[in-house]
């Protein structure tokens, strides 16, 4: 078992990360405080609920916690305020009060959406995030929490810390391997940004990583949320720093959208966009390793590194055009100045990324 904190001064959190750990969780919500007089709300997805629900509330009930749970239905769709509206009457019918707490056991999806109804249940309860994805290693850390609008992803949310973090890295083993390779792709985003060593341990070990041996994940999604929590604690509303998360992310939104939310998963839409980052990040000085090694360990790991000829490049740029940060042809663009190095450039121009992303079908 491995154990983290993320430091937030008296919101400081843990993260724990091992395996069995749902068949614990009792123990851990006893030792931080959390009591068994008012019930405990778990939202989960049709998918991870029909695998481990059962085993999560059963061990809950055993040690004395009462416990509802509402299950969403799985994928990208269930982060609306249709879905929100509905945890909080099943949180009302249940009768969770202040020192209720709200548990999110799935992915981001799931995590996003529990979390924002924690947030906002009576101004805000506690929230625990039990990721069950490798990608959730990066969202269920840092307390940003949201809901989408038609219009907008993540427009309608909160900043509202979980109360603790506990991965089960078992339940990891019934992921589809598409979803884990996509979750890779933030474990290599958190290399990049900050520690070419571990790049390099990613490009030794990326064999293991999507087999999921359980000591390879382990040290991967430890050193992973390591790097999110540092940031976090620097930058916890993203001021500054903590833009520095966002390495592939202007690009791999646009991709996102582009293809309506389904055709790339996360994970792969964000893989390309850091490719393309890199190449920004060759043009602009960096060595060409950036570029190499940057789309080689995201291969390995069974990631797009090119993108499909009919994604439309104006389409892509039109859909950048939306993003909160782009004014006059100029956006903010995280750009790669070394392995384990990146620099936020505020002034980006949207001709040389367009030109990158026509590149990016070669
Ligand atoms: P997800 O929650 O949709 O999970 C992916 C799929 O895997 C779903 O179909 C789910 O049912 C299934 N699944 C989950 N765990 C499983 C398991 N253990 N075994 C078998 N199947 C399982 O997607 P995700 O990739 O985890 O998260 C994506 C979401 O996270 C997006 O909405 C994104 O906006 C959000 N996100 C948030 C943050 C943040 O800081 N809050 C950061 C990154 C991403
Ligand atoms: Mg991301």
């Amino acid at each position: 078992m491995r154990e983290l904190t993320v430091q937030l001064g008296e919101r400081s959190y843990p993260i724990y990360i091992g395996e069995g750990l749902l068949d614990q969780a009792a123990f851990y919500f006893d030792k931080h405080g959390i009591g068994k007089q008012s019930p405990l709300l778990i939202v989960t997805d049709e998918q991870v609920g029909r695998l481990y629900l059962d085993k999560l509330e059963s061990g809950l009930r055993a040690a004395g916690y009462r416990t509802v749970s509402a299950v969403v239905p799985a994928g990208e769709q269930a982060k609306s305020l249709s879905q929100f509206e509905e945890l909080i009457t099943i949180a009302l019918k249940a009768g969770l009060d202040r020192k209720s707490a709200i548990i999110a056991l799935g992915g981001g999806v799931v995590g996003d959406l529990a979390g924002y109804a924690a947030a906002a249940y009576m101004r805000g309860i506690r929230f625990i995030q039990m990721p069950t994805t490798i990608l959730a290693h990066d969202s269920s850390v840092g307390g940003k929490v949201a809901v989408n609008h038609p219009l907008a992803k993540n427009i309608i949310g909160a900043f509202h810390q979980p109360a603790m973090v506990l991965y089960d890295l078992a339940t990891l083993r019934t992921l589809p391997p598409r979803e884990v390779s996509s979750g890779l792709a933030e474990v290599v985003k958190h290399g990049l940004i900050r520690s070419a060593e571990f790049v390099a341990w990613i490009d030794e070990n990326a064999d293991k990583l999507r087999a999921l041996d359980p000591e390879a994940l382990g040290y991967a999604l430890y050193f992973g949320c390591r790097v999110k929590a540092e940031i976090v604690s620097q930058d916890e509303r993203e001021n500054d720093l903590r833009a520095i998360l966002n390495l592939g992310h202007t690009i791999g939104h646009a991709l996102e959208a582009v293809g309506g939310y389904g055709e790339l998963l996360h994970g792969e839409a964000i893989a390309i966009g850091m490719v393309g980052a890199a190449r920004i990040g060759v043009e602009l000085g960096a060595p060409r390793e950036v570029y190499e090694v940057t789309k080689r360990v995201l291969a390995k790991c069974g990631l797009p590194v090119r993108l499909p000829a009919h994604f439309d490049t104006d389409a892509i740029m039109d859909a950048m055009r939306h993003d909160k940060k782009f004014k006059e042809g100029r956006m903010v663009f995280i750009v790669p100045t070394a392995i384990g190095d990146v620099v936020i450039d505020k002034n980006m121009s949207a001709e040389r990324v367009r030109r990158i992303v026509e590149q990016l079908k070669e």
